[in-house]
């Protein structure tokens, strides 16, 4: 376990084992701990409250089984209604492909569980690095231990496929065939869990920050650190499901191109890089994931198990399922062409990685750890020694160094780009590719509203003079 020492720096918070009994050592001050029961409780609706909440879960399938149709069935085109006598037979064209092409077929089950079942049993067994979260508000300020082991079990099931592939027990380019039966599987989870979830949490009593109102609750979530075992459900599904998805999905892809067309065009290369870099980045800094918004404030809802199970790993990829099914010449580039996207996607996820690694070792350093975990790739500029920052009342810091003195989000502002790469990669073939970064625009704005509300609450007039110093919420002179 990493080293947790008291920072004597921060006279704000104060070393205080005998007085809190959670052995972490740590309280903040009296200030920071009435915020913290404000930001721990329900002070008002989000995402349009009840109504707004039933419109996604119900909006968000259906657009995705639209758009997978449309891209599947129609060339990639918005197909719509020609008239109004056309809306009936529209709707049953499209109910039609889904009850043949996107079936919950026995396949899917079999795919989707043994995949969920496999990571499960890889993130108890495999040996991992131990990292300390954040303390706990609703906890009395205790830490949670993590065991970081995605990097180990990512490599561990990319071993594995490629022995079931090579020997013919289970083939990569089935997978990508399967799309449509496997995302309504993935949309049955998202629900079932959800559902689940929060009625165990709600009659074992661990329920935090409630509505009262049950569409919403499950909607935003009844738990905040729902365990089994050593295996935090919450972080395990974030890394595991998702991104493994969509880099296998990739692969697939690139498969099917090789037995179809004896090689794998730049642009299928270009998706399997793109994917890989956001699953490794995901396994090399899973210990900075305990730091993050989701996992110390966002509670596992149907906006986090959905999103997770069904969303990220059946709406961000469509590229690829749009190039396993048309010829490599309808979005073919130039040379220039090519090394301008693959230049783009370096640079922003250059900028993502360092920008996110500057501002998680920034926080391990407040709390007193030095020591790092060093997995590949470390770039430079990770780490910023001696970086200036603003000191809140709250006791927490507020880095405005390396990326952080450009923009309030340099991660946010990376990862969109890396986003919109994942559309640029088929050109102008199709528009459904480019849903992932248009969405993405959309959920980062909402995300980073409610992230500086919280912040303005957290820390009143430290927020705003940290704010009059990083000026820009995005691009700096911009925005
Ligand atoms: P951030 O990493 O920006 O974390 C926000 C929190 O960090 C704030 O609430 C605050 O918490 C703290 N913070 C903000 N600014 C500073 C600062 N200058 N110094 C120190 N602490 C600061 O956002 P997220 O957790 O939302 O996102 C993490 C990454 O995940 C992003 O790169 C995002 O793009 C990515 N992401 C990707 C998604 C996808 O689907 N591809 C979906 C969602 C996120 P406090 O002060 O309370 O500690």
């Amino acid at each position: 376990m990493s080293a947790v020492k008291p920072n004597q720096a921060d006279g704000l918070r104060q070393r205080n084992v005998a007085t809190n009994g959670n052995g972490n050592g740590w309280t903040p001050t009296d200030e920071g701990r009435k915020t913290d029961q404000i930001l721990d409780s329900h002070v008002e609706y989000e995402f349009g409250g009840p109504w707004g909440v039933v419109a996604i879960m119900t909006g968000f399938p259906a657009l995705m089984y639209y758009l997978w149709a449309c891209l599947v069935f129609y060339d990639g085109q918005l197909v719509h209604p020609t008239s109004m006598d056309d809306i009936q037979p529209f709707l049953w064209r499209i109910w039609e492909h889904i009850r043949v092409d996107a079936s919950p077929n026995a396949y899917a089950w079999k795919v989707y569980t043994g995949l969920i079942v496999y990571q499960l049993f890889l993130a108890w067994v495999v040996p991992g690095y131990i990292q300390e979260g954040l303390p706990v508000p609703s906890l009395g300020y205790k830490t949670l231990v993590y065991k970081c082991n995605a990097y180990g079990s990512i490599y561990i099931t990319m071993i594995t496929a490629a022995v079931l592939h090579t020997t013919g027990i289970f083939r990569m380019t089935e997978i990508i065939d399967n799309f449509g039966h496997l995302m309504t599987v993935a949309m049955i989870y998202g629900f079932g869990v959800s559902f689940g979830m929060y009625f165990l949490t709600v009659a074992t009593g661990n329920q935090i920050r409630m509505s009262g109102n049950l569409i919403y609750d499950v909607f935003m979530g009844a738990c905040l650190n729902p365990r089994i075992g050593p295996v935090d459900l919450k972080m395990w599904l974030e890394v595991r499901i998702p991104w493994v998805i969509v880099f296998f999905m990739s692969v697939s892809g690139a498969c099917k191109q090789y037995e179809q067309y004896g090689y794998v065009t730049p642009n299928m290369s270009f998706m399997c890089l793109a994917t890989w870099l956001y699953l490794n980045a995901c396994g090399k800094g899973e210990e900075l994931i305990p730091q993050t918004w989701d996992m110390f404030h966002e509670k596992w809802g149907f906006l986090v198990i959905f999103w997770n199970f069904a969303g990220v790993p059946f709406s961000y990829i469509y590229s690829v399922v749009y190039m396993a099914s048309h010829d490599p010449s309808k979005y073919r580039f130039s040379t220039l062409g090519y090394a301008a996207l693959y230049t783009t996607l370096l640079t922003a996820y250059y900028i993502w990685d360092t920008a996110m690694s500057q501002k998680s070792r920034f926080k391990l350093q407040t709390q007193g750890i030095t020591s790092y975990r060093r997995t590949f790739p470390q770039l430079p500029w990770g780490t910023i020694e001696n970086p200036s920052y603003v000191q809140t009342a709250h006791g927490n810091r507020l880095l405005t160094d390396g990326w952080w003195r450009y923009s309030r989000k340099p991660n946010y502002v990376a990862d969109w780009h890396m986003s919109l790469t994942w559309g640029l990669v088929i050109g102008t073939a199709s528009p459904i590719p480019y849903f992932y970064s248009v969405f993405f625009i959309v959920v980062l704005i909402h995300r980073c509203g409610r992230d500086f509300e919280r912040c303005a609450m957290k820390y009143g007039k430290d927020w705003e003079r940290y704010c009059s110093i990083v000026k820009y919420k995005f691009i700096p002179g911009v925005y």
